[in-house]
C-alpha cells in the first residue's frame, strides 16, 4: 500500500476526459455484444476512479487548511469542474439505462447500479451547470466562515471544534460560559448565515424548476438516491419517533436533572450525565493511537490489520488545529482502494467515537474495495452510516481500554445520547423539508419553523439566556443543513439499525459480528432495505422496529 504522503492524483484535463467519455459513449451505443458493453464500462469505471481521487484530495487539502489559498484555489478550480464531469457521466449512464442489452446488463453486474442511475440521471441537466458551481461556492462560504471563527475562553484560544470540549466538563460554570460564547457569535454572524441560506434555498429551488420538479425536495431525494423509500416513509418514521423516542427523552433529561442534581437540565447541560462528569479518555494523542489499536486487536474480524494499514500508512488526519474545517469525515480514494478519516479531537469521548464511527466507514470502504464497480464501493448515505453507528456499539466491549472502571458509565451515556440524537435528528429533517417546501420564506419564517418542529420533538429542550438559539437559530450550527442538503434522516436511520446490532450483539456478539462484517462487505450492491435486511435486521420503516429498540433501551437504562 502507497503511503498517503506518496499518493498522486493530478487534475485531470477536461478535454482528455471529455474525449475518452466520447469514445466510451459512442462504443457503448453501437455495441450489439454483452462483452464489448462490459468493457467499455470498465473503461469508463477506471476513467471515474481517477478523476474522484483527484475531486477527493482536492476536497481533503482544503479542509485541512482553509486559510492555504493554493489549496482554495485547486477546489474552486475542481468545483468548476465537477458540473463537466457529471455532464459526460451521465450521457454514459443514460445510454447504459436505455440500452437495449440492460436486461443482460443487469443480470451480469446487478439491478443497483441502473437504479442508482435512474435516480441520478434526472438531477443534471447542462442548464444547471453554473447554478451548482455557485452553490459549491456558497457552501465554501459557509464552512470558510465557520472555520474563521475564533473564541478566547478560559485562557484558550477556540474554534467551533475545540469549544465544543466543554460541552462535557463537569463545571458547570464553563459548559454555561462555553455555549453563550458560541452562540453569541453565530448572533453575531446569524445575519449572514441566514443570507447564505437563503441564496442556497432559492438557488436550489431554481435548478429544480429547471430540471421539471416543484421544488428541492423531490430533487434532493433523488440526489440522495433514495431507491426504495420515499417521502411518506420518511414522514412516518419521524411520526414514530415522536410518538416513542420523544417521550423517552423528556425520562432520560429528568433523570440526568436529578444525577447532576439540579432542578432541570439545561442546553449547557445535556451532554453531561453525572455530576462528576463523564468519563473521559486520555488526552494525548500517541495513547489514544496505541488503545485504539489494542480495541481492534481484540476485536479482530480483519480490523486489527486495517487500522495498521490507515496509521502506518498516513491516512488519518485526526487532530484539530487553526484553520481546519471542523467536524469529521471518511472518504476514499478509489484508484488505490484507501480510505481517509479526517477529524478533529477535542479531548472528549467524542474522540474515541471517531475511531469507532469514522473507522466504521473506513472499514467498510476498504472491506467492499473488491467489489468490481465504482457504484457497489459505497452504499447510499443511510446504510454508510449503519457502519459507522454499528461499529460504535459493536466495539461497546473494548470501551474498558479507554474508561477503565468508569467503561459501563460510558456506554449507558452512549446509548442514552444516541437515542437522544434520534429527535433532533428527525428535526433537522423536518425543517429542510418545509424550508425546501416554502422557498419563498422569510429569514424569520424560517426561524420559526425550526422552533415549531423543536417543540414538537424536543419540548424538553431549554436554552435558558443564551444569544440566538432561543431564537429559532439553531439549526445554523448544523452544517448539513447548508452543505448537504436533505442528509440527515440518513443518521437516524442508521441509528435505528446500529441500536439493533447492539441489541443483537448483547445476545450473540460473534454473530452481530459476523453480519456487520459481511454487510460492510457487501458495500453499496443493494439497496437500503435490502442491505439492512441481508444483516438480519429490521428496516427502520417497520411498524414495531423503533418500538421494540426503545423497550430494550428503557431496560437497559432502567427508565
Ligand atoms: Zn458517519
Amino acid at each position: 500500500m502507497i503511503h498517503f504522503n506518496e499518493l498522486k492524483a493530478p487534475q485531470p484535463s477536461i478535454d482528455d476526459v471529455a474525449d475518452e467519455s466520447g469514445d466510451i459513449l459512442d462504443k457503448i451505443q453501437s455495441s450489439q455484444q454483452l462483452d464489448d458493453v462490459l468493457d467499455s464500462m470498465q473503461q469508463w469505471d477506471r476513467q471515474r476512479r481517477e478523476v474522484g481521487t483527484y475531486l477527493a484530495l482536492v476536497y481533503l487539502r482544503f479542509t485541512q487548511d482553509t486559510a492555504d489559498q493554493q489549496a482554495k484555489a485547486a477546489k474552486d478550480e475542481s468545483d468548476a469542474m465537477r458540473p463537466r464531469f457529471t455532464e459526460l457521466d451521465n450521457s454514459i449512464k443514460k445510454a447504459l439505462v436505455q440500452h437495449p442489452l440492460r436486461t443482460e446488463l443487469e443480470q451480469k453486474v446487478g439491478t443497483q447500479m441502473f437504479s442508482l442511475w435512474e435516480s441520478e440521471i434526472p438531477t443534471f441537466d447542462p442548464a444547471i451547470a453554473e447554478d451548482l458551481v455557485e452553490e459549491s461556492g456558497l457552501e465554501s462560504q459557509y464552512t470558510a466562515l465557520t472555520a474563521s471563527a475564533e473564541f478566547e475562553f478560559n485562557g484558550e484560544t477556540h474554534n467551533h471544534s475545540t469549544i465544543g470540549k466543554y460541552r462535557e466538563y463537569a463545571d458547570r460554570e464553563l459548559r454555561h460560559g462555553a455555549e453563550k460564547i458560541k452562540w453569541q457569535w453565530f448572533d453575531e454572524h446569524g445575519e449572514e448565515l441566514d443570507d447564505i441560506y437563503d441564496k442556497m434555498v432559492k438557488l436550489r429551488h431554481t435548478m429544480a424548476g429547471k430540471l421539471g420538479f416543484d421544488n428541492y425536495v423531490e430533487l434532493g431525494y433523488l440526489k440522495m438516491c433514495r431507491v426504495d423509500y420515499d417521502q411518506q416513509d420518511v414522514a412516518r418514521y419521524r411520526q414514530m419517533v415522536q410518538q416513542h423516542v420523544t417521550p423517552l427523552g423528556a425520562v432520560i433529561r429528568q433523570k440526568q436533572a436529578e444525577q447532576l442534581g439540579i432542578g432541570k437540565t439545561m442546553y449547557w447541560d445535556e451532554a453531561v450525565y453525572l455530576k462528576e462528569g463523564n468519563p473521559l479518555p486520555p488526552e494525548d494523542y500517541d495513547t489514544m493511537i496505541q488503545l485504539a489499536q489494542q480495541m481492534f486487536d481484540q476485536l479482530g474480524y480483519g480490523l486489527d490489520d486495517f487500522f495498521k494499514l490507515m496509521t502506518g500508512g498516513g491516512y488519518m488526519d485526526l487532530q484539530s488545529r487553526k484553520g481546519k474545517a471542523g467536524g469529521g469525515y471518511c472518504m476514499s480514494f478509489d484508484t488505490i482502494g484507501m480510505p481517509f478519516i479526517f477529524a478533529n479531537f477535542k479531548g472528549t469521548r467524542a474522540d474515541v467515537e471517531v475511531f469507532t464511527h469514522e473507522m466504521g466507514h473506513a472499514f467498510q470502504g476498504y472491506a467492499s474495495r473488491n467489489q468490481p464497480w465504482l457504484d457497489y464501493l459505497w452504499p447510499t448515505y443511510e446504510s454508510c452510516e449503519i457502519h459507522s453507528m454499528g461499529l460504535e456499539f459493536l466495539t461497546y466491549p473494548q470501551m474498558d481500554l479507554f474508561f477503565d472502571d468508569r467503561a459501563d458509565e460510558f456506554r449507558r451515556i452512549h446509548l442514552a445520547s444516541s437515542l437522544m440524537f434520534l429527535p433532533y435528528g428527525v428535526s433537522v429533517d423536518e425543517f429542510q423539508h418545509r424550508v425546501y417546501e416554502k422557498p419563498e420564506a422569510t429569514r424569520s419564517e424560517r426561524h420559526a419553523m425550526w422552533k415549531e418542529i423543536e417543540q414538537a420533538y424536543m419540548p424538553f429542550v431549554d436554552y435558558g439566556d443564551l444569544p440566538h438559539a432561543p431564537k429559532g437559530g439553531r439549526w445554523h450550527d448544523k452544517q448539513h443543513i447548508f452543505r448537504s442538503p436533505f442528509y440527515y434522516i440518513d443518521y437516524t436511520l442508521a441509528q435505528t439499525c446500529a441500536l439493533q446490532f447492539w441489541i443483537r450483539a448483547e445476545q450473540d456478539r460473534s454473530q452481530a459480528m459476523d453480519d456487520y462484517v459481511a454487510l460492510c462487505r457487501r458495500g453499496g450492491e443493494a439497496p437500503f432495505q435490502q442491505l439492512v435486511q441481508s444483516a438480519n435486521l429490521i428496516s427502520p420503516f417497520e411498524q414495531g422496529c423503533l418500538e421494540e429498540v426503545v423497550r430494550q433501551s428503557r431496560v437497559t437504562l432502567e427508565l
